[in-house]
Parts: structure tokens; sequence; C-alpha cells
């Protein structure tokens, strides 16, 4: 058998990436249910916000003009409070004016109340203690939204703030894409689900639970088809049932080329496939492919990628090839996941020939400590660590280095 190609994970990943499209169906939903959709339109205000200049304090309306002396006692000729419109100010009077309420026309700065005081005995005239500048404390019509212009564009993967700008811009429904399906299934004889008896070597089946997760985190709609025994007829027919309704297939295990790892014969008759082995740690092999819908070649086909077994592996690949991979599925934009530079408080001395993906901790010093043990079979390294350290080939790390840090968080949304 010929030796699989051996990629750095930069290539693996603009492989994938050039196959991917966005899927085009797209769905109004009301805006509570389009937190974690992506925006398949353009959404255009409905209205200015602000609707019209207002006061970002509590005080007085004035005419700079009128107030520049300190001392100055002007006439309060009109109250305005949030939700009402008041009158034109006229020269030598001023407008009580509350936070959100129109500055009536004529004035040109808002004095904070604090910066202001009512002669013992007067009601109706207030002196200003500090000269305003033209302009304070007024917030300017449309400043934030304008009528007609782009309030969210097309792709955008909505979250709260984004629910709140799509409100003020006057919207009830917004136009998403329609969720990516997803079918997962687990291979492996040693695999029972948890609650299950445990037989002589065998392992409850964790990439479940993180995989469907992760699909789960990135809004996807994930069918779970179960565990699949190592046999090349069950796991074709796990294939074909999943391809069906299905725009994604992902597998764990059963990606090596051993006798029990039926992965690559079954997706190569069922579709096509390519097995790659990518020259990361944890991770190395990664199976990307098509499977048939059905045998009439007009019924399309759905993607498959197939991850390595170990936890550890497993969870890595999923968001370093597949998350950028449904992302673009769904319509966003798969950029590099945002990295921060940051100090290792640790030494990591052999380092691989692989780029490595270290499983580490955010301490208390602003530095990062490293899990003792970065096994691939080691998940709990995963739940104990915030992120990932990007640890380019043969590159050692020393306590004190700034290194790449990648936040799990980043990866999971
Ligand atoms: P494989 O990629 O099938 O050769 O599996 C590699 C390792 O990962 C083996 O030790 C498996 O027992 C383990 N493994 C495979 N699938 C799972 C799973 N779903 N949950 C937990 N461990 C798994
Ligand atoms: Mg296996």
């Amino acid at each position: 058998m010929t030796k699989p190609p051996m990629l750095t994970a930069q290539q693996a990943l603009d492989h994938l990436l050039s196959h991917a499209k966005p899927v085009n169906e797209t769905e109004s939903v009301a805006m509570q249910a389009s937190l974690g959709r992506v925006l398949a339109e353009n959404v255009n205000s409905l209205v200015d916000v602000p609707p019209l200049d207002n006061t970002s304090m509590d005080g007085y309306a004035v005419r700079t003009a009128d107030a520049q002396h300190s001392g100055n006692l002007l006439k309060i000729a009109q109250r305005i409070p949030a939700g009402s419109v008041g009158t034109t100010l006229e020269p030598g009077t001023v407008a009580r004016i509350f936070t959100g309420a129109p500055v009536p026309p004529g004035a040109d700065a808002v004095v904070m109340q604090e910066d202001c005081s009512i002669p013992e005995g007067l009601t109706d005239q207030v002196q200003i203690n500090a000269a305003p500048a033209v302009g304070q404390w007024i917030r300017r019509r449309g400043e934030d939204l304008m009528t007609g212009k782009v309030a969210l564009t097309a792709g955008t993967f909505l979250r709260p703030q984004e629910l709140g700008v799509a409100a003020s811009a006057g919207l009830t429904h917004l136009a998403v894409k329609r969720r990516v399906k997803v079918a997962a299934f687990f291979t492996g004889d040693e695999l029972a689900l948890p609650g299950e008896p445990l037989k002589p070597g065998g392992i409850y089946n964790s990439n479940r639970d993180t995989l469907l997760a992760c699909l789960k985190s990135l809004g996807c709609d994930a069918t779970d088809l179960g565990i699949v025994p190592d046999r090349l007829d069950a796991t074709k027919a796990a294939l074909r049932k999943a391809s069906k309704d299905h725009d994604l297939i992902i597998t764990s295990g059963g990606v090596s080329v051993g006798e029990e790892d039926h992965i690559k014969p079954a997706v190569s008759a069922e579709g096509r496939l390519d097995l790659w082995q990518i020259a990361i740690k944890p991770g190395k092999p990664l199976a990307f492919g098509a499977v048939r819908k059905s045998d009439d070649p007009k019924a399309g086909e759905a993607w498959f990628i197939g991850l390595p077994g170990n936890p550890v592996s497993s969870f890595v690949t999923f968001l370093l090839f597949v998350r950028p991979f449904i992302l673009k599925l769904q319509g966003r934009e798969a950029k590099q996941p945002q990295f921060y530079m940051m100090r290792a408080d640790f030494d990591w001395l052999k380092a691989d020939r692989r780029n490595e993906f270290l499983r580490v901790k955010l301490n208390s010093n602003g530095g990062l400590d490293l899990f003792p043990n970065q096994s691939s079979g080691v998940l709990t390294s995963a739940s104990w660590g915030d992120g990932l350290v990007d640890c380019p080939p043969s590159q050692p790390i020393k306590a004190g280095d700034l290194v790449k840090y990648i936040p799990f968080d980043a990866l999971l949304q």
C-alpha cells in the first residue's frame, strides 16, 4: 500500500476549504430564535438610531452663546422628558432635559445638572456653572444606524449583541441560513455507551459526547448514528444511511490503515476518499471525501471527514479542521482562529517534528501552565485546559518564551 501524503495543517485546511460551499437555503426566524444562526442577507436599518439628536445626560439644553459666562442665570422655559419633543429654544432660555430626550431646535449643547445650580428661592431659573462646548452631551441622530444603511452584513454569526442591533433597526425576524446537517457515527468494537456494562477491554464512547456537543455549539443540526462495529459491511451501511439527509458525515476511529480500520475501503466504495497524514500531534490521520446520496448521480453527495479515534486527537482535529469546514458550509468566514502571544511558564524541550497542539491553562500570573500528560488518549488534559499552544515543528519551548495560544472558547463558536 502506498503511504498517504504527509500534509501540513495549513495544506490540509486549504484543501478542505477549497471544497466547502455554503448551503443555499434560508429561512426567516423570529429574533430570539436567531441566536447562534448565520445571517443570510444584509440587514438594512428601518430607522435612524438615535431617531433625533438627543441628550446623553440629565441637565439643561442650552444655546452655548447664552451660557459662556459662568454664573449666567437663564430662564427654564420648557421641560423635556425622554419620549417627548420640545419646542424651539428661544435665546436666553434653556430646557430642563432628561437622558434620551430629543434636544430642542436651537439648542447646541447640554450642560449636565451637576454643573448647574438653582439659586435659592427661584424655580424657573438656572445658573450655569461651567461654560459648555458646542455639541457637548449630544448624541447625534443616526450616529449608530441610518435608515436604509447596512446594520449587519450577510454571513454574520448572530450573538446577543447582533440581535440587539437588529431590534434597534426595527426588525422582528431575520433571514438566516438553514442549519448545516451533520451525521456522526463512532467506530470501534471496544466502545460502549455510558450506562451499559463494559465488557473486558471495553471503553466508554467519549467521542460521541464531545463531538455532538462541538456540533451543537457551532449551531449544527447533529444526528447521532451511534456506535458502528469494526466491519466493512456495517461501516458501508452506516455511511449510506448518514449520506441521505445530511450535508456532512463525521466519524471517529478506524482511519489508520490497520486491518480493523474500515473507513477507507467503506468510503471509497460508497463515494470517494483521500486519506491524509497531517504533520500534527495529536491527530495525524484524517480522512476527507464524499459519500453518494444514492445510486442516482443527480442526488449528489454528502461530505465526509473521518477523525482519529483517540479522544484528544478527535477533539483537536475537529477544532482545527472540521470547524472551519462547517463555518464555510454555514456561510461564515472560516478565518484563522483567534490567538494570543502568551508567556509559557513551562519547558517543552522534547519538541516533535510535527506541529504540536499542547493543552495548557491560564495561570494567575498571566502565563500558561502545561498539563503534565500530553498523551492523545488523556482527555482530562482538554477539560483541565483553557486552550491549545500551537507549537511549530521541532521548536522547543523554554519557560519565558512567548507562544501562540488559542483559547478553546474561540474554537467552540
Ligand atoms: P482508532 O483510531 O480506531 O485506531 O482508535 C484509536 C484509539 O482511540 C483506541 O485506543 C480506541 O479505543 C480509542 N477510541 C476510538 N474511538 C473512541 C471513542 N469513540 N471514544 C473513546 N475512545 C475511542
Ligand atoms: Mg478503532
